[in-house]
């Protein structure tokens, strides 16, 4: 059985705090911002509130409700979310899941350089295991520009597999209280993310993802000498790779060159979480189009083209259960705008 370098969560978190406090010192507003592009860059959305890049788990929230996860990342006051019953049992039933293929190696990183490189040996280590015949893989990381918007994504697909048919299947594995259908709202989150899996992954297989999109995005240094364990790790699964820049270089020439095709269908898988039960299976249809038009209206408001949006009168009732309900601003300002129209009637 072939073991995979994993990172902790807490190791992750780790590093990522220590980036999000790395500019902190260039993240304020100054007078000096108009004559400096980068600057004025960085006080973006997607500098304030994120590292300059976005996770696939943003655009799901953000299609939720875009000031919830505003909120999420600067709450509005004294707000305290906690994590439910429900989540923690999600996030356990995945990782046994993730465990059902592999082992999880925890490996020491020094850098941030470090921490990308670990991602960069498994996804290596999993496209290697398709080639060599392995049916099903788990947690692949992928990244990428999608439709060169400018913005970049980094996320985890849950499973991808061969089905009977010699399909190439992308599942995406959720888990519900009850054995009950998601809503619209629900479901067209869901949609979005397998779809935009699918552009990450197969933009990597089509030699698509370029090495100075990442260093650009990332801001990673390519000279940064690996640490030590992660070179010895490169090597014990035939990686001779000394600095971040050349691990890069190997990883995208393998994908590019790989025979892993493109995905070939997008599937959610849902189970119960009281006895485990898978009761149902959704495929999903990939829209490029709908890609393409959602991710545009989420990057602008990243871009700070725009400002953000809470949801539309249809949806209110996610507001019913939103822990920033009675401070919100969208809120307020959808209440006082109703009153008017109504006292104008
Ligand atoms: Fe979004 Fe409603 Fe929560 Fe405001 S109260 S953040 S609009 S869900």
């Amino acid at each position: 059985e072939e073991s995979q370098a994993s990172l902790t969560d807490s190791d992750l978190l780790q590093v990522a705090n220590g980036l999000q406090h790395e500019p902190s010192s260039e993240s304020s507003s100054t007078k000096d911002d108009e004559s400096n592009p980068t600057k004025k860059r960085r006080t973006t959305p997607l500098h304030l509130y994120r590292w300059g890049y976005l996770c696939v788990t943003d655009i799901c929230s953000q299609s939720w409700c875009e000031q919830q996860m505003v909120y999420g990342y600067a709450p509005p006051g004294d707000v305290e979310v906690v994590e439910s019953a429900q989540m923690k049992k999600g996030a356990t039933m995945h990782r046994e899941r993730e465990l059902e293929v592999h082992d999880i190696v925890p490996i020491k990183v020094s850098s941030a350089e470090d921490s990308w490189a670990v991602k960069l040996l498994n996804m290596i280590a999993q496209v290697t295991m398709l080639q060599r015949g392995q049916k099903c893989v788990r947690e692949i990381h992928v990244f990428g520009e999608p439709f060169d918007m400018g913005v970049f994504i980094v996320g985890v697909i849950d499973e991808l597999r061969y089905s009977d048919q010699g399909q190439f299947e992308l599942l995406d594995f959720k888990t519900r209280g009850t054995k009950s259908v998601p809503s619209k709202s629900q479901q067209r989150k869901e949609s979005l993310q397998v779809c935009l899996y699918k552009r990450l992954f197969d933009d990597m297989v089509l030699g698509k993802l370029k090495k100075e999109s990442i260093l650009k995005h990332l801001r990673r240094n390519p000279d940064k000498p690996l640490g030590e364990e992660i070179v010895e790790y490169g090597k014990n699964v035939g990686i001779a790779c000394t600095t971040f820049g050349e691990l890069l270089d190997m990883a995208l020439l393998l994908m590019a060159h790989s025979d892993v095709p493109c995905i070939d269908g997008l599937k959610i898988e849902y189970r119960c979480q009281d006895d485990e039960d898978s009761f149902m299976t959704k495929p999903v249809e990939y829209d490029d189009k709908m890609l393409r038009r959602e991710l545009g209206h989420y990057f602008d408001f990243w871009k700070g083209d725009r400002e953000v949006e809470g949801v539309q009168i249809e949806e209110a009732w996610k507001c019913g259960k939103c822990p920033y309900a009675d401070l919100c601003d969208w809120r307020k300002k959808k209440e006082a705008e109703i009153k008017s129209k109504l006292l104008h009637k």
